[in-house]
């Protein structure tokens, strides 16, 4: 199979959809807090207050933003976000912002995570088998989606990244998450076939290694260049592998960073 499937010429990126900043309200409680106690870890001091707190009022955004699956509420509540980011960015992890994690980089926006999760779940009542995430970053979403599948493979490109990432989960200790230093554009053959594939950085096209590695019933969600006529804009693009063929559905504008090969 070589060719990819039809994107839609024309997409409306006029209304932000569920990605829109202008609908989440900025959580500006993050030195209001009275009670709590400071974590003792150096890196949380930036928060000088329970985090998990501060979690919580982040996940009552994402559900009111429309997020609903509980097992994706659930680990956006465990995973504590600000340990993946540089100290004097700690207090706005748990805002709904992307942030730089180094070598242009960026770690996506909460309210983007926990939506493509959604979507990558598909609705599903227990975790998902294994999955293939492309761009580890500083490691949080690979740090999530440990708690959402029975085995994740994630591959960064960038060797700065993949040891930052290793040094991040280092405290998490997690045995279902592996992190591989490599092009994920030609995915990762040896734990094919995926219940489901998820992308960090947006390509002119979905990668045909990728399509070719999901399982049948798979799930694979990805950043795609929306193409000509709207240059430097992206879509999310979800494509099922169904006994009938492959689906894409297209959905709400994103703003990833780019998918490149080779390594660095
Ligand atoms: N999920 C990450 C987001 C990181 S940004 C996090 O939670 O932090 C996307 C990442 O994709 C970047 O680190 C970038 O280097 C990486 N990337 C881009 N192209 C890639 C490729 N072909 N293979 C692997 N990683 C890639």
């Amino acid at each position: 199979m070589k060719e990819r499937p039809p994107f839609p010429v024309r997409l409306d990126f006029s209304s932000g959809g569920p990605t829109d900043r202008r609908s989440v309200p900025r959580y500006a409680g993050l030195s209001q807090s009275s009670g709590a106690k400071p974590l003792a870890n150096p890196l949380s001091r930036g928060l000088g207050m329970d985090s998990s707190a501060v979690r919580a009022s982040m996940v009552r955004k994402l559900a009111q933003q429309g997020v609903s699956d509980p097992l994706v509420l659930a680990a956006m509540q465990a995973i504590e976000r600000h340990r993946f980011v540089d100290t004097a960015l700690v207090n706005q992890a748990y805002e709904d912002t992307s942030l730089p994690i180094g070598l242009g980089q960026t770690i996506s926006k909460p309210g983007v995570v926990s939506r493509m999760l959604e979507l990558l779940r598909n609705g599903a009542t227990g975790k998902l088998g294994r999955v293939l995430e492309i761009g580890t970053g500083c490691g949080y979403q690979a740090a999530v989606l440990s708690q959402l599948a029975r085995e994740v493979y994630s591959i960064e490109r960038l060797r700065g990244l993949h040891d930052k990432a290793r040094d991040n989960l280092r405290h998490l200790a997690l045995p279902n998450l592996h992190l591989l230093f490599g092009d994920g554009m030609v995915g990762y053959a040896k734990g094919a076939p995926y219940a489901a594939i998820i992308a960090a950085a947006g390509g002119e096209a979905v990668p045909q290694a990728w399509v070719d590695q999901l399982a049948m019933g798979g799930r694979l969600v990805a950043p795609v260049a929306a193409g000509a006529g709207s240059p430097g804009r992206q879509a999310l693009v979800v494509i099922d592998r169904t006994p009938q063929g492959l689906r894409q559905t297209v959905l709400e504008a994103v703003h990833f960073v780019p998918l490149k090969s080779g390594v660095a």
